[in-house]
Protein backbone atom coordinates (compact mmCIF):
# COMPACT_ATOMS: atom_id res chain seq x y z
CA UNK A 1 0.00 0.00 0.00
CA UNK A 2 2.60 2.18 0.39
CA UNK A 3 3.50 4.82 -1.86
CA UNK A 4 0.65 3.34 -4.22
CA UNK A 5 -0.69 6.59 -5.70
CA UNK A 6 0.99 10.11 -5.43
CA UNK A 7 -0.07 12.64 -2.47
CA UNK A 8 -0.91 15.91 -2.59
CA UNK A 9 -1.98 19.00 -0.85
CA UNK A 10 -4.34 19.78 -3.29
CA UNK A 11 -4.35 18.18 -6.74
CA UNK A 12 -5.39 20.31 -9.58
CA UNK A 13 -4.04 18.55 -12.47
CA UNK A 14 -6.04 15.22 -11.58
CA UNK A 15 -8.99 17.27 -11.18
CA UNK A 16 -8.23 19.05 -14.56
CA UNK A 17 -7.86 16.09 -16.07
CA UNK A 18 -11.56 14.80 -15.29
CA UNK A 19 -12.84 18.70 -17.12
CA UNK A 20 -10.45 18.71 -19.72
CA UNK A 21 -11.89 19.16 -23.02
CA UNK A 22 -14.28 21.97 -21.29
CA UNK A 23 -11.84 23.99 -19.80
CA UNK A 24 -9.71 23.29 -22.68
CA UNK A 25 -12.42 24.64 -25.18
CA UNK A 26 -13.47 27.41 -22.49
CA UNK A 27 -9.77 28.93 -22.71
CA UNK A 28 -9.36 28.48 -26.49
CA UNK A 29 -12.77 30.58 -27.48
CA UNK A 30 -11.55 33.48 -25.31
CA UNK A 31 -8.30 33.21 -26.90
CA UNK A 32 -9.73 33.43 -30.34
CA UNK A 33 -12.57 36.11 -29.16
CA UNK A 34 -9.57 38.64 -28.34
CA UNK A 35 -12.20 39.67 -25.36
CA UNK A 36 -9.25 39.64 -22.89
CA UNK A 37 -10.47 42.13 -20.43
CA UNK A 38 -13.91 42.93 -19.33
CA UNK A 39 -14.68 40.51 -21.93
CA UNK A 40 -18.21 38.42 -22.03
CA UNK A 41 -16.66 35.06 -20.31
CA UNK A 42 -17.02 38.03 -17.31
CA UNK A 43 -20.28 38.70 -17.29
CA UNK A 44 -21.49 34.95 -17.67
CA UNK A 45 -19.12 34.05 -15.15
CA UNK A 46 -20.29 36.88 -12.70
CA UNK A 47 -24.13 35.68 -13.64
CA UNK A 48 -23.79 31.72 -13.03
CA UNK A 49 -21.86 32.86 -10.09
CA UNK A 50 -24.49 35.35 -8.32
CA UNK A 51 -27.46 32.27 -9.18
CA UNK A 52 -25.38 29.74 -7.51
CA UNK A 53 -25.21 31.78 -4.33
CA UNK A 54 -28.75 32.22 -4.68
CA UNK A 55 -29.61 35.41 -6.28
CA UNK A 56 -32.98 35.89 -7.35
CA UNK A 57 -35.07 39.15 -9.23
CA UNK A 58 -36.97 39.67 -5.91
CA UNK A 59 -33.81 39.47 -3.75
CA UNK A 60 -31.05 39.86 -5.92
CA UNK A 61 -27.57 39.50 -4.64
CA UNK A 62 -24.62 41.28 -6.79
CA UNK A 63 -21.41 40.43 -7.75
CA UNK A 64 -18.29 42.07 -7.94
CA UNK A 65 -15.51 40.35 -9.84
CA UNK A 66 -12.07 41.67 -9.21
CA UNK A 67 -8.15 40.40 -9.28
CA UNK A 68 -7.54 38.70 -6.55
CA UNK A 69 -9.49 37.91 -2.41
CA UNK A 70 -7.10 40.49 -0.95
CA UNK A 71 -8.14 43.20 -3.41
CA UNK A 72 -11.59 41.99 -2.89
CA UNK A 73 -11.21 42.54 0.81
CA UNK A 74 -9.79 46.18 -0.02
CA UNK A 75 -12.33 47.43 -2.66
CA UNK A 76 -15.12 45.92 0.58
CA UNK A 77 -13.36 48.66 2.86
CA UNK A 78 -12.96 51.09 0.45
CA UNK A 79 -16.21 51.01 -0.79
CA UNK A 80 -17.76 51.37 2.85
CA UNK A 81 -16.51 54.85 3.23
CA UNK A 82 -14.35 53.89 6.59
CA UNK A 83 -11.67 56.72 7.74
CA UNK A 84 -8.25 56.32 9.17
CA UNK A 85 -8.64 55.42 12.55
CA UNK A 86 -12.14 53.66 12.03
CA UNK A 87 -11.41 50.05 14.23
CA UNK A 88 -12.55 47.04 12.25
CA UNK A 89 -12.53 43.61 15.05
CA UNK A 90 -11.07 40.65 13.05
CA UNK A 91 -9.49 37.58 14.09
CA UNK A 92 -5.66 36.94 14.13
CA UNK A 93 -5.78 33.39 13.56
CA UNK A 94 -5.98 33.98 9.82
CA UNK A 95 -3.87 34.20 6.84
CA UNK A 96 -1.95 38.04 6.64
CA UNK A 97 -4.43 39.35 3.82
CA UNK A 98 -7.15 39.44 5.82
CA UNK A 99 -5.75 42.18 8.72
CA UNK A 100 -3.42 43.64 6.34
CA UNK A 101 -5.61 45.27 4.16
CA UNK A 102 -6.83 46.77 7.53
CA UNK A 103 -4.01 48.26 8.34
CA UNK A 104 -3.34 49.20 4.33
CA UNK A 105 -6.28 51.60 4.09
CA UNK A 106 -5.52 53.28 7.51
CA UNK A 107 -7.72 52.08 9.69
CA UNK A 108 -7.28 50.00 13.09
CA UNK A 109 -7.35 46.09 13.28
CA UNK A 110 -8.38 45.10 16.11
CA UNK A 111 -7.43 41.09 16.68
CA UNK A 112 -9.98 38.69 18.55
CA UNK A 113 -9.54 35.60 19.86
CA UNK A 114 -10.99 32.60 18.06
CA UNK A 115 -13.33 29.84 19.66
CA UNK A 116 -10.80 26.73 20.49
CA UNK A 117 -13.48 24.33 18.89
CA UNK A 118 -14.16 25.78 15.27
CA UNK A 119 -11.51 27.97 14.98
CA UNK A 120 -13.63 30.52 14.07
CA UNK A 121 -14.10 34.54 15.79
CA UNK A 122 -15.18 34.09 19.25
CA UNK A 123 -18.44 36.57 19.35
CA UNK A 124 -17.81 37.12 22.87
CA UNK A 125 -14.62 38.23 22.53
CA UNK A 126 -15.90 40.45 19.37
CA UNK A 127 -18.67 41.70 21.81
CA UNK A 128 -15.81 42.83 24.52
CA UNK A 129 -13.64 44.73 22.20
CA UNK A 130 -16.57 47.28 20.94
CA UNK A 131 -15.78 50.71 21.40
CA UNK A 132 -16.86 53.85 19.99
CA UNK A 133 -14.44 53.96 17.18
CA UNK A 134 -15.54 50.19 15.92
CA UNK A 135 -17.07 50.19 12.74
CA UNK A 136 -17.03 46.94 11.33
CA UNK A 137 -16.53 43.10 11.64
CA UNK A 138 -14.50 41.31 9.83
CA UNK A 139 -14.98 37.87 10.22
CA UNK A 140 -13.34 34.49 8.39
CA UNK A 141 -15.05 31.46 7.28
CA UNK A 142 -11.80 29.49 8.61
CA UNK A 143 -11.15 26.39 6.63
CA UNK A 144 -14.10 26.11 5.19
CA UNK A 145 -16.54 26.66 7.81
CA UNK A 146 -18.80 29.90 8.83
CA UNK A 147 -18.18 31.87 11.91
CA UNK A 148 -21.18 32.41 13.83
CA UNK A 149 -23.36 35.04 11.95
CA UNK A 150 -26.33 34.57 14.40
CA UNK A 151 -24.00 36.62 17.05
CA UNK A 152 -22.18 38.26 14.95
CA UNK A 153 -25.08 40.04 12.77
CA UNK A 154 -27.07 40.63 16.30
CA UNK A 155 -23.72 42.59 17.99
CA UNK A 156 -23.46 44.30 14.12
CA UNK A 157 -27.18 45.23 14.32
CA UNK A 158 -27.22 46.71 17.81
CA UNK A 159 -23.86 48.22 17.20
CA UNK A 160 -24.48 49.93 13.99
CA UNK A 161 -21.73 48.01 12.52
CA UNK A 162 -20.97 46.73 8.95
CA UNK A 163 -19.93 43.02 8.57
CA UNK A 164 -17.19 42.09 5.75
CA UNK A 165 -17.14 38.34 5.51
CA UNK A 166 -13.81 36.88 4.10
CA UNK A 167 -15.17 34.08 2.56
CA UNK A 168 -12.06 33.06 0.60
CA UNK A 169 -12.00 29.43 2.18
CA UNK A 170 -15.61 28.62 2.48
CA UNK A 171 -17.53 28.93 -1.18
CA UNK A 172 -20.27 27.36 -0.64
CA UNK A 173 -20.77 26.73 3.08
CA UNK A 174 -23.51 27.55 4.69
CA UNK A 175 -24.98 28.99 8.21
CA UNK A 176 -28.33 28.22 9.67
CA UNK A 177 -29.50 31.40 10.89
CA UNK A 178 -32.68 30.15 12.30
CA UNK A 179 -35.34 33.09 11.81
CA UNK A 180 -33.56 32.99 7.81
CA UNK A 181 -33.08 29.78 7.42
CA UNK A 182 -35.34 30.01 4.30
CA UNK A 183 -32.93 31.97 2.89
CA UNK A 184 -30.06 29.24 3.12
CA UNK A 185 -28.16 31.87 4.58
CA UNK A 186 -24.66 31.12 2.11
CA UNK A 187 -21.46 32.20 3.17
CA UNK A 188 -20.58 35.68 2.08
CA UNK A 189 -23.77 36.80 1.61
CA UNK A 190 -25.19 37.36 5.18
CA UNK A 191 -23.38 40.29 6.40
CA UNK A 192 -22.61 43.78 4.62
CA UNK A 193 -20.59 42.88 1.92
CA UNK A 194 -18.52 39.28 1.32
CA UNK A 195 -15.39 38.37 -0.11
CA UNK A 196 -13.86 35.28 -1.74
CA UNK A 197 -11.00 34.46 -4.15
CA UNK A 198 -10.64 31.93 -6.66
CA UNK A 199 -6.95 31.45 -6.17
CA UNK A 200 -6.18 28.00 -7.49
CA UNK A 201 -6.17 26.16 -4.67
CA UNK A 202 -8.96 27.57 -2.86
CA UNK A 203 -12.72 24.94 -3.32
CA UNK A 204 -13.53 27.34 -6.46
CA UNK A 205 -10.31 27.81 -8.06
CA UNK A 206 -8.74 29.56 -11.34
CA UNK A 207 -5.68 28.98 -12.94
CA UNK A 208 -4.30 32.32 -11.59
CA UNK A 209 -5.47 34.79 -9.55
CA UNK A 210 -8.91 36.10 -9.39
CA UNK A 211 -11.58 37.18 -6.45
CA UNK A 212 -15.19 38.64 -5.92
CA UNK A 213 -17.46 40.57 -3.90
CA UNK A 214 -21.02 39.55 -2.84
CA UNK A 215 -23.71 42.24 -1.59
CA UNK A 216 -27.32 42.56 -1.73
CA UNK A 217 -26.76 46.20 -1.37
CA UNK A 218 -27.46 47.62 -4.62
CA UNK A 219 -25.68 50.91 -4.15
CA UNK A 220 -22.57 49.39 -2.43
CA UNK A 221 -22.30 46.93 -5.49
CA UNK A 222 -22.15 49.71 -7.59
CA UNK A 223 -19.30 51.60 -5.57
CA UNK A 224 -17.47 48.30 -6.07
CA UNK A 225 -17.85 48.36 -9.90
CA UNK A 226 -16.03 51.43 -9.56
CA UNK A 227 -13.57 51.39 -7.75
CA UNK A 228 -12.19 47.58 -9.00
CA UNK A 229 -11.96 49.91 -12.24
CA UNK A 230 -10.07 53.12 -11.69
CA UNK A 231 -13.10 54.41 -9.90
CA UNK A 232 -15.07 54.73 -13.01
CA UNK A 233 -18.02 53.77 -14.54
CA UNK A 234 -17.84 55.87 -17.81
CA UNK A 235 -14.84 55.65 -20.06
CA UNK A 236 -12.11 58.54 -18.93
CA UNK A 237 -14.55 59.39 -16.13
CA UNK A 238 -13.02 59.08 -12.76
CA UNK A 239 -15.58 59.85 -9.83
CA UNK A 240 -13.49 58.28 -7.41
CA UNK A 241 -10.05 56.62 -6.49
CA UNK A 242 -10.01 53.09 -7.41
CA UNK A 243 -7.76 50.40 -8.05
CA UNK A 244 -6.86 47.89 -11.33
CA UNK A 245 -8.78 45.43 -10.24
CA UNK A 246 -10.43 43.16 -12.92
CA UNK A 247 -11.02 39.08 -13.31
CA UNK A 248 -9.81 38.40 -15.77
CA UNK A 249 -11.57 36.81 -19.35
CA UNK A 250 -9.29 33.59 -19.41
CA UNK A 251 -10.00 32.97 -15.38
CA UNK A 252 -13.50 33.53 -15.79
CA UNK A 253 -13.97 31.19 -18.19
CA UNK A 254 -12.30 28.39 -16.52
CA UNK A 255 -14.23 29.38 -13.24
CA UNK A 256 -17.74 29.35 -15.64
CA UNK A 257 -16.39 25.67 -16.10
CA UNK A 258 -15.86 24.52 -12.95
CA UNK A 259 -18.93 25.97 -10.91
CA UNK A 260 -21.46 23.61 -11.92
CA UNK A 261 -18.84 21.08 -10.80
CA UNK A 262 -18.37 23.20 -7.09
CA UNK A 263 -21.33 21.46 -5.08
CA UNK A 264 -19.73 18.25 -6.07
CA UNK A 265 -16.30 19.28 -5.36
CA UNK A 266 -17.36 20.42 -1.50
CA UNK A 267 -18.93 16.70 -1.13
CA UNK A 268 -16.10 14.99 -2.24
CA UNK A 269 -14.09 17.41 0.46
CA UNK A 270 -16.17 16.28 3.18
CA UNK A 271 -16.59 12.77 2.35
CA UNK A 272 -12.83 12.69 2.49
CA UNK A 273 -13.30 14.40 5.81
CA UNK A 274 -15.24 12.34 7.18
CA UNK A 275 -12.64 9.36 6.28
CA UNK A 276 -9.96 11.12 8.07
CA UNK A 277 -12.68 11.69 11.04
CA UNK A 278 -13.30 7.67 11.14
CA UNK A 279 -9.56 6.99 11.06
CA UNK A 280 -8.09 9.44 14.24
CA UNK A 281 -11.76 8.61 15.91
CA UNK A 282 -10.24 7.24 19.09
CA UNK A 283 -7.16 8.51 19.17
CA UNK A 284 -6.28 10.22 22.32
CA UNK A 285 -3.85 13.29 20.99
CA UNK A 286 -5.94 14.12 17.90
CA UNK A 287 -9.11 15.94 17.97
CA UNK A 288 -10.43 15.83 14.58
CA UNK A 289 -12.20 18.99 13.02
CA UNK A 290 -15.10 20.78 14.99
CA UNK A 291 -18.49 20.64 12.90
CA UNK A 292 -20.42 23.60 14.15
CA UNK A 293 -24.11 21.97 13.98
CA UNK A 294 -25.30 25.30 12.11
CA UNK A 295 -22.42 25.20 9.81
CA UNK A 296 -22.25 23.16 6.20
CA UNK A 297 -18.40 22.78 6.31
CA UNK A 298 -17.20 22.53 2.96
CA UNK A 299 -13.49 21.78 4.31
CA UNK A 300 -11.15 24.14 2.60
CA UNK A 301 -8.52 22.36 5.18
CA UNK A 302 -8.81 18.93 7.05
CA UNK A 303 -7.09 20.49 10.28
CA UNK A 304 -5.95 18.42 13.38
CA UNK A 305 -5.39 19.66 16.60
CA UNK A 306 -2.93 17.97 18.56
CA UNK A 307 -2.17 17.44 22.40
CA UNK A 308 -3.80 19.21 24.81
CA UNK A 309 -4.14 23.32 25.11
CA UNK A 310 -1.02 24.89 26.61
CA UNK A 311 1.17 21.76 24.28
CA UNK A 312 4.15 23.19 23.11
CA UNK A 313 4.59 22.77 19.32
CA UNK A 314 7.17 20.09 19.77
CA UNK A 315 4.84 17.70 19.33
CA UNK A 316 3.34 18.62 15.98
CA UNK A 317 6.87 19.92 14.75
CA UNK A 318 8.31 16.05 15.45
CA UNK A 319 4.85 14.73 13.33
CA UNK A 320 5.67 17.62 10.41
CA UNK A 321 9.35 16.06 10.26
CA UNK A 322 7.87 12.33 10.36
CA UNK A 323 5.50 13.16 7.57
CA UNK A 324 8.74 15.36 5.40
CA UNK A 325 10.49 11.96 5.60
CA UNK A 326 7.47 9.66 4.30
CA UNK A 327 6.94 11.74 1.53
CA UNK A 328 3.63 12.85 2.96
CA UNK A 329 2.40 16.38 2.44
CA UNK A 330 0.75 18.82 4.92
CA UNK A 331 0.23 22.49 5.71
CA UNK A 332 0.52 24.41 9.30
CA UNK A 333 -2.35 27.20 8.58
CA UNK A 334 -1.29 28.96 10.71
CA UNK A 335 2.39 28.90 12.34
CA UNK A 336 2.56 32.26 13.59
CA UNK A 337 -0.66 34.85 14.32
CA UNK A 338 -1.08 37.84 12.96
CA UNK A 339 -0.53 39.82 16.10
CA UNK A 340 2.90 38.14 16.56
CA UNK A 341 4.16 38.79 12.93
CA UNK A 342 6.71 41.33 12.12
CA UNK A 343 4.16 44.06 10.54
CA UNK A 344 2.11 43.91 13.08
CA UNK A 345 4.21 43.64 16.22
CA UNK A 346 5.57 47.03 15.20
CA UNK A 347 2.70 48.68 15.07
CA UNK A 348 1.99 48.53 19.03
CA UNK A 349 -1.85 47.74 17.93
CA UNK A 350 -3.86 47.54 21.15
CA UNK A 351 -5.78 43.90 21.79
CA UNK A 352 -6.82 41.69 24.59
CA UNK A 353 -4.90 38.69 25.47
CA UNK A 354 -5.11 36.26 22.33
CA UNK A 355 -4.19 32.98 24.33
CA UNK A 356 -6.75 30.52 22.14
CA UNK A 357 -5.47 31.81 18.53
CA UNK A 358 -1.77 31.32 20.09
CA UNK A 359 -2.03 28.16 21.26
CA UNK A 360 -3.72 26.66 18.07
CA UNK A 361 -0.42 27.63 16.15
CA UNK A 362 1.40 25.20 17.98
CA UNK A 363 -1.20 22.65 18.18
CA UNK A 364 -2.55 22.54 14.31
CA UNK A 365 -1.68 20.44 11.46
CA UNK A 366 -3.43 20.26 7.89
CA UNK A 367 -3.56 17.05 5.85
CA UNK A 368 -4.19 17.04 2.16
CA UNK A 369 -7.63 18.05 1.43
CA UNK A 370 -8.63 18.00 -2.08
CA UNK A 371 -11.35 16.68 -4.70
CA UNK A 372 -9.12 13.80 -6.01
CA UNK A 373 -8.28 12.22 -2.31
CA UNK A 374 -9.15 8.67 -3.09
CA UNK A 375 -9.98 5.93 0.22
CA UNK A 376 -6.17 4.50 -0.20
CA UNK A 377 -4.67 7.96 -0.05
CA UNK A 378 -6.40 8.52 3.27
CA UNK A 379 -5.60 5.96 4.51
CA UNK A 380 -1.89 6.13 3.69
CA UNK A 381 -1.82 9.68 5.21
CA UNK A 382 -3.83 8.93 8.38
CA UNK A 383 -1.59 5.37 9.09
CA UNK A 384 1.67 8.04 8.83
CA UNK A 385 0.15 10.49 11.31
CA UNK A 386 -0.29 7.98 13.60
CA UNK A 387 2.99 6.70 13.43
CA UNK A 388 4.54 10.08 13.50
CA UNK A 389 2.93 10.92 16.91
CA UNK A 390 5.14 11.20 19.67
CA UNK A 391 3.16 10.22 22.86
C1 LIG B 1 -6.62 33.10 0.25
C2 LIG B 1 -7.14 34.02 1.28
C3 LIG B 1 -7.23 35.41 1.06
C4 LIG B 1 -6.61 36.11 -0.10
O1 LIG B 1 -6.95 35.67 -1.35
P1 LIG B 1 -5.98 35.95 -2.60
O2 LIG B 1 -6.84 35.63 -3.76
O3 LIG B 1 -4.81 35.06 -2.45
O4 LIG B 1 -5.59 37.38 -2.55
C5 LIG B 1 -7.84 36.19 2.03
N1 LIG B 1 -8.30 35.66 3.17
C6 LIG B 1 -8.21 34.34 3.43
C7 LIG B 1 -8.75 33.82 4.72
C8 LIG B 1 -7.61 33.48 2.51
O5 LIG B 1 -7.51 32.18 2.80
Amino acid sequence: MEQEAPLHMVDLKGQYAHIQDDIDQAVLDVVKSGAFIQGPAVKDFTKALATWLGSTDADPIHVIPCANGTDALQAAFMALGLEPGDEVITPSFTYIATVEVIQLLRLTPIMVDVDPDTFTMDPEAVAAAITPRTKAILPVHLYGQCADMTALNALAEAHGLFVVEDTAQAIGSTWNMEADAAKGAVAGTMGTIGTTSFFPSKNLGGYGDGGACFTRDADLAEQLRMICNHGSRQRYEHEMIGMNSRLDSIQAAILGVKLPHLHGYNAARRAAAERYDALFADHPLITTPVRHPRSHHVFHQYTLKLGQPGDGPERRNALAEHLTMSGIPFGIYYPKPIHLQGAFTALNLPHAPLPVTEDLTNRVISLPMHTELSEAHTLQIASAVRKGLIS
